[in-house]
C-alpha cells in the first residue's frame, strides 16, 4: 500500500465512492468510514464487502504496523447494521448466514496480524460496538454524542457478530446482560468504568491519541486490559458457579417482567450460557442459530415496522403542502421558536419547561401566585438535578439550563416570546379566559398551543382573535420521560402553525403526530372505552389486580386501574366527563370509578385509590376497603390480594384474563378504527405509533392497526359481534372494520405485515 491510498479492494478506477479510505503514515493506516451519500455511517453489504477486502490487504501489507479505525461523520461512528437489509431476509437460513459472515468478517479483525484501535466519536451501537470489541484498543471521546450500547432486543434480536460471546469476556457477565438485555446506551465515562473502552479523550485528540496507541500496542508497549469487575465481578463472573447464578437470576427476572413476549432475552442468556458451557466457538454457533430463529418472528418484524414508523416520523414536516394550492412554499416553513411562556406551573406546565431549557428554549413559566411558580421552578430543577445526578448534563450545563427559566405571576415577558403552552386546569372557561389574556399580550405572529388532553381545539379557539394560530401540543406525563407528542390542528390552523410546531416537538425530542380536532383527540380517545370497560369489569365485581394483571399480561406497563390511580381520578374523570359527553353511547364512566373518586379516593396523589399507598406515595397492594365504596356488601371478589378464606360469602370467582384482556382491548381497537375513519388519524402508522409511544400499547404487538391486521379484521369483527350481543351498544363493529370484513382487507398491505 503506498503512502496515501483511498482506494481498496480492486476498486481503483471505477465510479463507485468508497465508503472505507485508508492512508498509511508512518507504518500506520487510518481507516475512515465515510458512507456515501448517507448521514449515518451503518454497515451493510458492500460495507462488509469493502471490509473484507481490507482486511486481506492489511493482512499482507508488512509495511504497516498498525491501523486506526475512525469515522468520517461527525457524530456517528458506526450506528450499527443496515436493517433496511433485515427486511430483504426471507428465511431463518438466510438471517443466520447473514450473522455468520458478520461473525467471520470480526474474527478476521481480531485476529489480523496487526492491531487495529477503534477511534470512537459519536454513535457506536450494535453492529459499530461489535466492530469495536473485535479492535485490539478502543479510545472513546468524552462528548455527550459518543454512546454505546448493543440495542438488538429493542428490535427483537440479539447481537449477531459476536457481541453475545465478546461483550461478557471484556466486561464481565453481570455488566454484559445488563447492556444487552436493556439495549441501553452508555456515555464514555461509564463506558470507561465498565471497561468497556480503554481510554476517554476529548475530541479534539481522538485522532492523534489513537495514533501513538497504534504504534505502541504495535510494539507491545501498551494493550487493552479485561476488566475483572471487582471483587463482586470476581466471586459471580468469573467462575462457573458463580456464573450459574448470575444467569439463573437474569433468566428468572426477565421472564418476570417480559412475560414470556420477548423471545430474543431468553434468546439472548441462552447463547451467552451457551459459550460459556461449551466454548466460544459453539457460542458464535448458538448465537447465529438464534439470530436466524429471531429475525423471523413476529415481535421482531412488529418492532422493525415501529423503528422504521418512528424514522419516517422524523423527516415527517407534519403539513402536506398539496392541501393548500394557494399557499407559497414558504407558507410551509417552520418558524424559529428561541423564546416560549408556559402558562401553567403545575405537573404538566413543569414538566413542559424543563424539556424546553434541556434544549435550549428561553422559557417563560407564569402561573397564577409565587407560591405556585416556585412549586413548578422547584419541580423543574427536580428534574434536572436527576439528570446532573445521572450524569447525563454536567453542572455548568444545570446551571446554564435553570438559567434559560423564568417565572412570573403576570404576562411581562410575554411580549416577544414565539410560542406560548398553556397547561392550566382542564375546564373550558379557565382555558378561554388564560387565551384571551395571552393573545392580549403576545405577538399577533406568536403561536397558542394548548395542552388540553381531552377538549376539542377548536372549542378553545373559539375565544380566539387570530384561530390560525391556536393549535394542540399534547404532551404525556411525565413530559421528561414520555416519547410522543400529539399535535392536534383545526380546519382553521395555519399550516405554517403546524409546521412550526412539528419541528419544534422533534427539537425537544419527542415522536410528534399530526391528529385531527376531536373530543380526546386519538390517545385519550382511544384509551377512554378501554379504561371504562376495566371500570365495568369492577362494577361486575372483578377484582381491581385481577383486571389489572390481565392486561399487564397482554403487554401493557401497567393495568387500567393502576394508570388511573397514577394519573389521578379527579383528572381522569373530568376527562372521562368530557368523552362520555361526546360518545355516550359507548363512553359512560363506570360507576366503581365515579363512586371511588366521589369518596374523595384520587389515587396516589391523596395517597389512597384503588390501591394503598405509604407516606411516600409508594403503591402497594389493593386496597380492600375500596370494595365497600362500589360493591354491595358481602360482594367481595376472588383475587390474589383477598383470599376466598378471608373473603365473606358470597365471592365472586375469578373472571379469566382473556375475557378482561378482549373486553378491554377490543374497545380500543374498534375505537381507533373509528378514529382512522373519522379523519382524526391521518394513517395506520400514526394510530400505531401513538398508542404504542403514547399509552403504552404492547410495542411487540405493534400497536392497534397491525394488531388487528394479526388477529385478521374478521376475527376482530366477530369478536365484537359477539360481545355487542352480550353488551348493546359499546361493541358495536366500527363501519370501517365491517367494510374492510367483507372485503377481505387488512391496514396494511406489506408483505411481512
Ligand atoms: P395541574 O393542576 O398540575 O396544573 C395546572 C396549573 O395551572 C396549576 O398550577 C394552576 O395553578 C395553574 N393555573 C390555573 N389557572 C391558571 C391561570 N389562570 N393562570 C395561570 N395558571 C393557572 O394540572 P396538570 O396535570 O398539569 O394539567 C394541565 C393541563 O394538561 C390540563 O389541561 C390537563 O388536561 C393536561 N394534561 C394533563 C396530563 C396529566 O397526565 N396530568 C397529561 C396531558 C395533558
Amino acid at each position: 500500500m503506498s503512502s496515501t491510498e483511498a482506494t481498496i479492494g480492486g476498486l481503483v478506477g471505477t465510479r463507485y465512492k468508497p465508503a472505507l479510505s485508508v492512508e498509511v503514515s508512518d507504518g500506520i493506516a487510518i481507516i475512515t468510514f465515510d458512507l456515501p451519500n448517507e448521514s449515518v455511517n451503518k454497515l451493510n453489504r458492500t460495507v462488509k464487502d469493502e471490509f473484507v477486502a481490507l482486511v486481506t490487504r492489511l493482512e499482507r501489507d508488512t509495511m504497516v504496523h498498525a491501523a486506526v479505525f475512525i469515522s468520517g461523520k461527525p457524530d456517528v461512528w458506526i450506528a450499527g447494521a443496515d436493517i433496511e437489509e433485515f427486511q430483504e431476509l426471507r428465511t431463518a437460513t438466510d438471517a443466520e448466514r447473514l450473522s455468520r459472515d458478520g461473525q467471520m468478517l470480526l474474527d478476521s479483525v481480531e485476529r489480523l496480524r496487526i492491531p487495529i484501535i477503534a477511534a470512537i466519536h459519536g454513535a457506536c451501537l450494535g453492529g459499530g460496538l461489535e466492530t469495536a470489541l473485535a479492535c485490539r484498543y478502543r479510545i472513546a471521546t468524552d462528548h455527550p454524542k459518543t454512546i454505546l450500547g448493543l440495542p438488538e432486543v429493542q428490535l427483537g434480536l440479539i447481537p449477531g457478530a459476536g457481541g453475545t460471546q465478546r461483550l461478557p469476556r471484556r466486561i464481565g457477565l453481570t455488566n454484559a446482560l445488563d447492556l444487552i438485555l436493556t439495549g441501553k446506551t452508555v456515555r464514555g465515562t461509564k463506558a470507561l468504568k465498565l471497561g468497556l473502552i480503554d481510554e476517554l479523550v476529548h475530541p479534539s485528540i481522538l485522532r492523534t491519541v489513537a495514533i501513538q496507541r497504534a504504534h505502541e500496542v504495535a510494539e507491545g508497549r501498551r494493550k487493552s486490559e479485561r476488566h475483572s469487575g471487582g471483587v463482586k465481578g470476581f466471586l459471580l463472573d468469573a467462575n462457573p458457579a458463580g456464573r450459574t447464578i448470575v444467569l439463573r437470576k437474569a433468566r428468572d427476572q426477565t421472564l418476570a417482567k417480559s412475560r414470556g413476549h420477548y423471545p430474543a432475552l431468553i434468546a439472548a442468556i441462552d447463547v451467552i450460557a451457551a459459550g460459556y458451557e461449551k466454548g466460544v466457538a459453539h457460542g458464535y454457533r448458538e448465537e447465529s442459530r438464534r439470530f436466524g430463529e429471531l429475525a423471523m418472528t413476529d415481535v421482531s418484524r412488529q418492532l422493525i415496522f415501529l423503528f422504521f414508523a418512528t424514522n419516517e416520523l422524523k423527516k415527517d414536516p407534519g403539513v402536506e403542502p398539496s392541501q393548500y394550492p394557494d399557499l407559497p412554499v414558504s407558507a410551509f416553513e417552520p418558524l424559529p421558536v428561541e423564546k416560549i411562556a408556559i402558562i401553567g406551573a403545575g405537573f404538566m406546565g413543569a414538566g413542559i419547561a424543563s424539556i424546553a431549557v434541556l434544549h435550549g428554549s428561553l422559557v417563560r413559566l407564569k402561573d397564577a401566585d409565587h407560591g405556585r411558580v416556585a412549586k413548578g421552578y422547584a419541580a423543574v430543577r427536580d428534574i434536572l438535578k436527576e439528570r446532573l445526578t445521572k450524569k447525563q448534563i454536567t453542572k455548568v450545563q444545570y446551571s446554564d439550563y435553570m438559567a434559560l427559566l423564568g417565572g412570573t405571576v403576570d404576562y411581562s415577558g410575554f411580549g416577544n416570546v414565539d410560542l406560548v403552552i398553556e397547561a392550566v386546569f382542564e375546564d373550558l372557561a379557565v382555558k378561554h379566559q388564560v387565551l384571551r389574556e395571552a393573545e392580549a399580550s403576545i405577538h399577533p405572529s406568536a403561536i397558542f398551543a394548548t395542552n388540553t388532553s381531552t377538549i376539542p381545539i377548536g372549542q378553545i379557539a373559539q375565544a380566539s382573535s387570530r384561530p390560525e394560530r391556536v393549535i394542540g401540543m399534547h404532551f404525556f406525563s411525565p413530559v421528561h420521560k414520555m416519547p410522543l407528542l400529539e399535535v392536534i390542528t383545526t380546519p382553521q390552523t395555519h399550516p405554517q402553525v403546524t409546521a412550526t410546531v412539528v419541528a419544534y416537538g422533534k427539537k425537544l425530542g419527542k415522536t410528534v403526530i399530526v391528529v385531527n380536532d376531536g373530543p380526546g383527540f386519538y390517545a385519550n380517545r382511544i384509551l377512554s372505552p378501554y379504561i371504562n370497560e376495566a371500570g365495568i369489569l369492577l362494577d361486575q365485581g372483578v377484582a381491581i389486580d385481577i383486571v389489572d394483571k390481565a392486561l399487564v399480561d397482554f403487554g401493557f406497563p401497567v393495568g387500567p386501574i393502576t394508570l388511573i390511580d397514577e394519573v389521578g381520578l379527579d383528572v381522569a374523570t373530568k376527562a372521562g366527563k368530557i368523552m362520555a359527553e361526546a360518545y355516550p353511547d359507548r363512553m359512560l364512566p363506570a360507576k366503581s370509578i365515579q363512586a371511588v373518586v366521589a369518596a374523595g379516593r384520587y389515587g396516589r396523589k391523596s395517597k389512597k385509590g384503588f390501591y394503598s399507598y405509604d407516606k411516600e406515595g409508594k403503591k402497594s397492594d389493593v386496597d380492600p376497603s375500596v370494595y365497600g365504596v362500589f360493591l354491595a356488601p358481602g360482594s367481595i371478589p376472588v383475587a390474589p390480594s383477598i383470599t376466598p378464606a378471608s373473603a365473606e360469602p358470597p365471592s365472586i370467582p375469578e373472571m379469566p384474563a382473556v375475557q378482561i384482556q378482549q373486553r378491554t382491548v377490543l374497545a380500543m381497537l374498534n375505537e381507533a378504527a373509528r378514529c382512522l375513519s373519522d379523519g382524526i388519524i391521518r394513517s395506520p402508522r400514526d394510530g400505531d405509533v401513538g398508542a404504542v409511544f403514547g399509552i403504552g400499547f404492547p410495542p411487540f404487538r405493534g400497536g392497534p392497526f397491525r394488531y388487528m391486521d394479526a388477529l385478521g379484521i374478521k376475527i376482530v369483527v366477530q369478536r365484537l359481534e359477539d360481545l355487542n350481543a352480550r353488551f348493546p351498544g359499546r361493541f358495536e363493529p366500527a363501519e370501517l372494520l365491517l367494510d374492510m370484513a367483507r372485503r377481505n382487507q387488512s391496514f396494511y398491505t406489506d408483505e411481512r405485515g
